[in-house]
């Protein structure tokens, strides 16, 4: 059977069976985090459940959530399930603090991470022989490197362009002619803004297929992307906790109908916000993944914060469930630039820099397709706002702890504007998506 073939076989697994592959996997992977996790080893013996308990992934909702503190406090790799010979790739995301959330993979890990990319790519219409224009950040994002390894799979010719760089990008568009590109939604959008500025004919391009992800985006963006570069564009969803992208995809011939999330590694459930009580089909909620296959780093009933629905869809062509675009976040977590921030974060610098008091907001804004953060931020009585030197000192420090450039605002005391009550709103997102 072709690689395309074996996918397509487990990708229209009847129910039945999907679900009792689902049971087995999860049978095993209970077994291990419970000997080799100490934090899961805890979690099941408070809670007075033994592994064996769970019959299956109908019992799944009698145990307790892991969240993102729970990797923070067990940093940087004692959530692993494998001794550290074992690991052969570490990726890290944004934490809530400067510390970020760190995730390991076994070469087995590997495999399933460029298995689940290579099928979100067929998925959206990539072919072996096509060439992938990588416009995602490789570093210690999953992004760039998760994509890589899975069009490298599927037989595609990987063009490992990276992030930035607007005129090599284009230059590259025109010149090696790959046929498929994926990058942010919004940075599609730049790109396709660029050629029109530029005078250049979208349709003179070879590519057919983006495949977009890492950020929020609407049906209005999907529109302004496909008309800008006559492309086909899908949806691609994932979090390095849970492995990176391709953790969902959408098909290219069903857009508009939801992802489908590769449920024979990666378990959904929807639940409830306030009371955590897995929900219906269809209705929204906090989206939870258990990792049903990865050896490294599995995680259990993980509280992604990601608020949408799932659904089987039944006019879908393959099995798998969907699930629907990301509505919102049930955190503080911003996605700027498809880059994670919580504002604890340059709180955090903030703290550190002798000369400013703790008041401070973002202003977080859009200018055309690029998100800007403004820290608008109180000085300490005594301290001149106007010292550029000092705003300065604030923003290469925010850009070297956090990695994005932000706009500074020194301000005198009580200048930073309050709301209702006196409170400081810490976040304005001014983004209309
Ligand atoms: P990466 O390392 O690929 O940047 P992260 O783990 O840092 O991934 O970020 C994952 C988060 O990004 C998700 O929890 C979600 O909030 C957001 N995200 C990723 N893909 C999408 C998407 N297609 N639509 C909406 N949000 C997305």
């Amino acid at each position: 059977m072709s690689q395309e073939g074996s996918y397509w076989a487990i990708e229209s697994l009847p129910l039945e069976q999907l679900r009792a592959l689902q049971d087995q996997r999860l049978a095993q992977m209970l077994d291990r985090i419970y000997e080799y996790i100490p934090f899961y080893r805890k979690m099941f013996d408070e809670a007075g459940i033994q592994p064996g308990d769970i019959k299956g992934i109908r019992d799944l909702h009698k145990l307790p959530f892991t969240h993102k503190s729970d990797l923070r406090d067990n940093y940087p790799f004692k959530m692993f399930a494998v001794p550290q010979d074992q690991i052969a790739r570490i990726h890290a995301s944004s934490g809530t603090t400067g510390k970020p959330t760190v995730v390991g993979y076994t070469k087995g890990d590997l495999d399933i991470f460029d298995e689940v990319v290579a099928r979100s790519l067929v998925a959206a219409g990539a072919k072996p022989g096509m060439k992938l224009h990588n416009a995602y950040g490789y570093g210690l994002f999953t992004g760039g490197l998760g994509m890589h390894g899975g069009a490298t799979k599927l037989g595609m010719a990987v063009i490992p362009v990276s992030g930035g760089m607007t005129d090599r990008q284009l230059m590259i568009l025109q010149d090696f002619r790959p046929e498929v590109i994926c990058c942010t939604p919004s940075y599609a959008q730049t790109l396709a803004a660029e050629c029109h500025r530029r005078g250049i004919n979208p349709a003179s391009l070879n590519v057919k297929y983006a495949v977009l992800g890492a950020e929020p985006w609407t049906e209005a963006i999907r529109q302004q992307v496909e008309d800008g570069l006559k492309v086909t564009a899908t949806n691609i969803y994932g979090l390095s906790e849970i492995i990176g992208p391709g953790v969902s995809q959408e098909d290219f011939e069903e857009r508009g109908t939801g992802s489908y999330i590769w449920e024979d590694h990666f378990y959904p459930e929807v639940v409830d916000k306030e009371t955590g009580k897995p929900l219906p089909y269809g209705e929204e909620g906090v989206l939870v993944f258990t990792t049903i296959t990865k050896e490294a780093s599995p995680l259990l009933r993980y509280w992604t914060n990601d608020i949408c629905s799932i659904y089987y869809d039944p006019n879908a062509k393959r099995t798998h469930i969907k699930m629907s675009a990301i509505k919102g976040r049930a955190d503080d977590m911003l996605i700027i630039r498809g880059v994670n921030l919580f504002y604890t974060q340059v709180e955090e610098v903030i703290e550190k820099m002798d000369f400013l008091s703790p008041n401070y907001r973002l202003i977080v804004t859009r200018e055309n397709t690029l998100d800007e953060v403004e820290v608008q931020v109180e000085v300490k009585p005594g301290v001149d706002p106007y010292n550029e030197a000092l705003s300065q000192q604030l923003q290469s420090r925010i850009r070297g702890t956090i990695g994005l450039g932000m706009k500074i605002s020194l301000m005198q005391a009580g200048m930073v504007p309050r709301s209702e009550g006196g409170k400081l709103k810490r976040v304005i997102d001014q983004r209309k998506l």
